[in-house]
């Protein structure tokens, strides 16, 4: 068991008052709220041990960078991989996609090669393999989906050929909430000898992740869904796959020696760490991380069933409200559409009750099409969410309703 209020002390944010009314925040599929231990972890840092890393032998460049790599350690262990160096320190989730198809996909996949995804990706989970295609001549495929918001896995299994050199997949759609059945997606790719790349954006905050246990090539997230800062992601990758890949980018830190005439490359994470790195929200992700496991992921993840099946109750009971994603696997979020009420208009109605939702296509406007909607509007459970907000948003329906009828 879990004591909502205490959590709630931890998140100051949740104090603010909106358009008059005490804050009710239902948009953490965008990003979740943070702690204060990663707030803290955050002024501790740029307070008392601010420094570039690696190179500085001074009593704070060690301690920024023991820190820093500790939170690589950290992050080893949060995903079960295999090996401290698998971990690469991204800018998010769209920047470790794009290091994949610009690093691996530009030197291993050439004319011809399929890339399989599926319809629910969030579009930089699409536009990165279409970028590639369109200089390489690869083939995207696009595994199709039932209306409840699953993949079809007879089709997907029809797709896989000796053609298929890549299947990128997300783990749990943003837009409908759907956990897909990730390890059997690789499973079936492998025995054709295809790579593959699993977008955790929405997974790492409601599911135990084990990358080992998995065996993708490729895992990527943003620390920001999960209770840490922005502008800082995580890369994993087997390493044979990685030690086998170019360079993404150039710079400072990714070298060992470099010469007018030839630069030899750094090892493993650092090749891929060109630059100065994000150093601040590396460090506060490791407390972001310990924050979770403080809590206990399985009970997370029971608390924010109860709090989607309470949900779920709550909108049906809405005349004229339809959800949007009913996968039998799915977690705490609920899309959902109103009969002759534009999206949009809930999202300012609600606004003005101090509840924030999304409303859009939420960047997967290809899912939207084969859904037959322009968008929905989507309210998303963290763990400091409770029923009496879920109570809130559903008489804010109901006023919705009552002015736009
Ligand atoms: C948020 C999200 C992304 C993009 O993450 P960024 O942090 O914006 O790079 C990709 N895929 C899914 C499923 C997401 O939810």
């Amino acid at each position: 068991m879990i004591d909502i209020q205490k959590i709630r002390r931890d998140f100051p944010i949740l104090d603010e008052v909106v358009n008059g009314k005490p804050l009710v925040y239902f948009d953490n599929a965008a990003t979740t709220q943070k702690p204060l231990p990663v707030l803290e972890a955050l002024a501790n840092y740029y307070g008392h041990y601010n420094a570039n890393i690696h190179r500085g032998i001074h009593f704070l460049a060690e301690k920024a960078t023991s820190a820093f790599e500790a939170s690589r350690t950290k992050i080893q262990e949060f995903l079960n991989a295999a090996r401290v160096e698998e971990i690469i320190f991204t800018y998010g989730t769209t920047d470790g996609i794009n290091l994949v198809t610009q690093s691996y996909g530009r030197t291993f996949l050439k004319e011809g090669d399929e890339i399989i995804i599926s319809t629910m990706e969030h579009h930089s989970n699409i536009v990165p393999w279409q970028m590639l295609c369109e200089e390489k001549g690869c083939v995207l495929r696009v595994i199709p989906i039932n209306d409840a918001g699953e993949l079809l896995m007879d089709e997907y299994e029809k797709m896989l050929s000796e053609k298929t050199k890549f299947v990128s997949v997300v783990h749990v759609s943003n837009a409908l909430g759907t956990i897909n059945p990730v390890k059997e997606i690789i499973q079936k790719a492998h025995a054709v000898g295809a790579k593959v790349l699993i977008d955790g954006a929405q997974a790492t905050s409601h599911i135990d992740i084990d990358v080992q246990a998995l065996d993708c090539d490729f895992y990527v997230f943003s620390l920001h869904k999960l209770y840490g800062p922005t502008g800082m992601g995580v890369l994993y990758g087997k390493r044979d796959v990685l030690n086998a890949m170019p360079p993404y980018r150039g710079g400072g830190e990714m070298i060992k020696e470099v010469t007018f005439e030839k630069t030899i490359y750094n090892d493993l994470p650092y090749k891929f760490e060109a630059g100065t790195p994000n150093i601040a929200d590396v460090v506060a992700a490791k407390t972001a991380v310990e924050y979770v496991e403080m809590l206990g992921k399985q009970n997370v993840a029971n608390y924010e069933h109860e709090l989607l099946v309470y949900g779920t109750e709550a909108l049906q009971s809405i005349e004229g409200l339809k959800i949007i994603g009913t996968a039998k696997e799915k977690v705490s979020v609920l899309s959902f559409v109103m009969e002759g009420i534009h999206p949009q208009d809930i999202g300012v109605i609600l606004d003005q009750q101090g509840i924030a939702v999304r409303t859009g296509h939420h960047c997967t406007q290809p899912l939207m099409k084969r859904l037959g909607i322009v968008g929905t509007s989507r309210a998303s459970f963290a763990v400091y969410n409770t029923k009496e907000e879920i109570d809130k948003l559903v008489v804010g329906l109901h006023r919705v309703k009552k002015m736009l009828n």
